[in-house]
Formats: structure tokens, C-alpha cells, sequence
């Protein structure tokens, strides 16, 4: 097994007509049972005036109006405590994993005893595409429980015959701990949490020679994917660091970037996805930045039809060096349709601030947008606040550097406030970059 350079050879390099032959297999097979089973679906179909049958190529799926987290929602108050998006029978099904609900009430999404089974087998084909092998002692700091990432990457290590630490998101002293003993060989994380820990082991002087971890794959949250953090990570635990993907509604641990870092690679023979324009909700060009909007081909208890995801990424289906033929999104996720922020008339998200941030040396880790509101002039104020390592660098031309390379990204000059390291809350899990104190 070890000497295998795929997980799935036949899967991972099928030519694209194969696979999209495949991809419309499932979608027909998906589409019908969601009609039949699902009232929830069935209506959908309806108002659209569709039948399944009615699809019978892939581009045809744009047909049936995407689905948001809003309206799964509204169908779960209307319909306790499930909704009526459930299409397997109840006898079939294994775990609950509702979304974090950061936001508004949790969306239930539910995994079969199959999907377990299908989950397990995808997340272990992403970690054999950024090395893992049977033997590494896989750290999983991802959360356990309801979160969908701690339990996918557990069952895979399963699959992979890897040891596994279990220790969630626990104590960042806990984590060093086990780095050091008995010496993890991967560790798996949000980016914002392995800064944490690599800013931890300097304070607390293990140097990363002294840890035996040699990569790590980083989720939850873009930024793995911004050079400068990469490199951060890369540097402060010497490790080869890998970006992951997943969401609640469509399944942890999704699309993972394989050794040759060159963007996230989607499990495409589980997964149909798009990209769409948000403003006039079409399919976008190849190249072109819209909202990922995906629907489940193998998914049996909660599958979705076109779920808008919000996410926002590029997709291309050029092969990947590494021989690998499914769909890749370079540079990973770039942003929250709904984070995006318009200031003075240019639009901008966090991952651009974080590109700039993380490139200066002079800086920790730590940012936040933040949007307040100038009363007397009515104007909306948007300040970038960042953190100074004190024994570097004078405070003015940094100022200047920094808004002159804000400048350069964003296509606006924000507002800078520099305080002094320590002064923004580390996280454990997402990290929140954006602070509205505007007055609405
Ligand atoms: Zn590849």
C-alpha cells in the first residue's frame, strides 16, 4: 500500500469524458430518488416546472434553482426537527452533523451508515494526495462531535491504518505536548490554530527541529493557500503545510491540495460543482471568480441539489502535475460572498488584507477589519488593525509600507491602526476578521 502513489488510481485519473459520464450516472440516479422520497425536493421540482428525466446532460442541472442555507432553514422551523430534505429512510441513518451556526440557527445534515462509509473513503483519498501513509501518528486537532471535520479525519486514519490522536481542539500546551510525545508525524488543524501553536512553540522554546511533524493540512477557514501564510506555518513548525475544504451541508474534508500544493482538488465522482455569479446568479467562464454551488452524486440520507455554498473560488479541470484529473480551485477559497466588503467604491475581502499582512515581517499573525461609522460625515471608515512585534522596525515607515502595499491589493487605501502583539484574541477554531461596528 505504501508505495502507491494514488489512493484510487482508476477514480483519480479517469479521463474527463469518463468522469462526466459517470458525474451524469449519479446525478440522474440522485435527482430521482430526491424527487420520489423528498416532498421538500419534489415541490422545488415542481415550481420549477421539472422533472428529473427532464435532465439529461450536466449543464442542464442549472434548470433547478440552487438552494440556500436560509431556505434549509425555513423547511427545518416549518418541519421539526428534520426538515423534509431527508431522503433516506430513518432506519438508515448514523450521525447528526448540523452546521457550526456561527450564524442563525444550526442547519441539521444527516449521514447514513453508507455516507459514513463513503465519507471515510474520500477523506482517506484526500490525506494519501498530501502524504499521509499507513504508520504516520495523525494529530487531529480538528473539533470532535457535531462539527463534520474532527469525526471524517478520524474514520479516515481508520481507513489509512494511521495512529491516531484524537485531542480536538483542545489546550495549545496539550497540542506542543504530543508534538513532542509521542511526536506526531501530521498534524490537522484550522490555519489560524497552527500559527497559534507555532507562535506557542517559539514562546515556549521547543525549537520545530525537535518535533518529529513533517506535514499538515489546515482547514475550516481559507489562508493556508496565501503565500505568506503558508510559509508561516511552513517555517514555524518545518513542516510541508496543505490547504483542506469542507462544509457541514456538503460533507468535511471535500477537497484537500495533493504534493504539488497547486490548489484545492475535488472528489468530483462525489461531488458536481460550479461556479456561479453572484450578482446575476450564471454559470461562470472558466477563470472566473464566482460562488461555488455544489450538489451531492453519491450522498444517500441529506443530499443536496445545488447548495449554495457562498463560498467564493475559481475552478479549472486542467490536469494537475501530479496526474490527477478532477477539478482544482487555485488558490483554494477566496472569500465569503457575503464578506465582501465595498469601501470608498472598490470591493475587497479579508483574504486580500491577509495577503498583505502576512507578508511583513514586523507583523504577527493577527488582523481584523474593521467597519465603523465617521457620524459627522456620514461615511462608512474602514480600518485594518494589526499587531507590531516589539523589538521590530519603526512604527512610521511601517505605517507607510503598509499602506502603500494595501494600496496595491485592495485598489483603496484603508485606515491602519497598529497595536502592540497581544492585543487581538487568538482562536482556537475560525477566526473572525471582520468587525461591523457600523451604524445601520
Ligand atoms: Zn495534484
Amino acid at each position: 500500500m505504501e508505495g502507491r502513489k494514488y489512493f484510487d488510481p482508476e477514480i483519480e485519473t479517469m479521463n474527463r469524458s469518463d468522469l462526466e459520464k459517470l458525474q451524469l450516472e449519479r446525478l440522474q440516479w440522485q435527482l430521482k430518488r430526491c424527487y420520489e422520497e423528498s416532498p421538500f425536493y419534489r415541490e422545488r421540482f415542481k415550481s420549477a416546472g421539472i422533472k428529473p428525466e427532464d435532465i439529461r446532460s450536466l449543464g442542464e442541472i442549472v434548470r433547478i434553482p440552487p438552494v440556500t442555507k436560509q431556505e434549509l432553514r425555513e423547511e427545518q422551523l416549518a418541519h421539526p426537527p428534520f426538515g423534509r430534505y431527508a431522503v433516506a429512510p430513518r432506519e438508515d441513518w448514523a450521525e447528526l452533523h448540523p452546521s457550526t451556526g456561527t450564524t442563525g440557527v444550526p442547519v441539521n445534515t444527516i449521514w447514513s451508515h453508507r455516507d459514513v462509509k463513503t465519507i471515510a473513503s474520500w477523506t482517506a483519498r484526500t490525506m494519501w494526495s498530501f502524504g499521509v501513509r499507513p504508520g504516520d501518528i495523525v494529530q487531529n486537532a480538528f473539533s470532535y462531535g457535531l462539527w463534520v471535520a474532527g469525526m471524517s479525519v478520524h474514520y479516515a486514519t481508520q481507513e489509512l491504518r494511521c495512529f491516531v490522536l484524537p485531542i480536538g481542539a483542545a489546550m495549545t500546551e496539550r497540542q506542543i505536548d504530543y508534538l513532542l510525545n509521542p511526536g506526531s508525524t501530521v498534524l490537522i488543524c484550522t490555519p489560524s490554530y497552527a500559527l497559534h501553536i507555532a507562535e506557542r512553540l517559539a514562546q515556549r522554546g521547543v525549537s520545530p527541529e525537535d518535533i518529529p511533524v513533517r506535514r499538515g493540512c489546515f482547514g475550516g477557514e481559507g489562508g493556508t493557500e496565501v503565500p505568506a501564510t503558508r510559509k508561516k506555518i511552513e517555517e514555524g513548525l518545518r513542516i510541508d503545510a496543505f490547504d483542506y475544504y469542507g462544509l457541514a451541508e456538503i460533507g468535511p474534508t471535500i477537497a484537500s491540495e495533493c504534493e504539488e500544493k497547486a490548489g484545492l482538488t475535488w472528489a468530483e465522482d462525489h461531488i458536481l460543482i460550479e461556479v456561479v455569479d453572484p450578482n446575476t446568479k450564471e454559470r461562470c467562464q472558466p477563470g472566473e471568480t464566482g460562488v461555488l454551488v455544489m450538489t451531492h452524486l453519491t450522498k444517500e440520507a441529506t443530499p443536496m441539489v445545488r447548495y449554495w455554498s457562498n463560498d467564493l473560488a475559481t475552478v479549472t479541470t486542467e490536469k494537475c502535475a501530479c496526474g490527477r484529473t478532477h477539478a482544482r480551485s487555485l488558490g483554494g477559497i477566496l472569500g465569503r460572498a457575503d464578506d465582501m466588503i465595498i469601501y470608498k467604491g472598490a470591493k475587497f475581502y479579508p483574504i486580500q488584507v491577509e495577503k498583505v499582512v502576512r507578508g511583513f515581517g514586523e507583523l504577527s499573525d493577527e488582523f481584523r477589519v474593521e467597519l465603523t461609522t465617521d457620524e459627522r460625515r456620514g461615511m462608512d471608515i474602514c480600518t485594518v488593525v494589526v499587531e507590531q512585534l516589539a523589538e521590530k522596525g519603526d512604527a512610521e515607515t511601517l505605517m507607510s509600507h503598509l499602506k502603500k502595499g494595501l494600496r496595491e491589493e485592495l485598489l483603496v487605501t484603508p485606515e491602519v491602526d497598529i497595536k502592540p502583539v497581544g492585543s487581538l484574541e487568538r482562536t482556537t477554531f475560525k477566526a473572525k476578521r471582520i468587525v461591523d461596528k457600523r451604524k445601520k
